[in-house]
């Protein structure tokens, strides 16, 4: 059985827009990606009514990312 890795990626450590590589195997991932193709949004946690974080799932390599740092962005749409 294959093991499940989690990250974390804060948001705003991020310089650019939002786009960063997958922590284990490097794919691109890009919010603006309204594909899909490198990723699947798994779920979005909502604290109150702020976005908290998005989980999302790598499709290249199975990994667990949990994008935080939303507030700090005004990327909410
Ligand atoms: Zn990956």
């Amino acid at each position: 059985m294959q093991e499940i890795k989690f990250f974390t990626i804060d948001l705003y450590k991020i310089k650019g827009r939002g786009e960063f590589g997958c922590p284990k195997c490097g794919i691109k991932i890009s919010p603006d990606d309204k594909t899909e193709d490198a990723y699947t949004i798994l779920e979005p946690v909502m604290k109150g009514d702020c976005l908290d974080k998005i989980i999302l799932q790598c499709n290249k390599c199975g990994s667990q990312i949990h994008l935080t740092g939303f507030q700090f962005l005004n990327i909410i749409r």
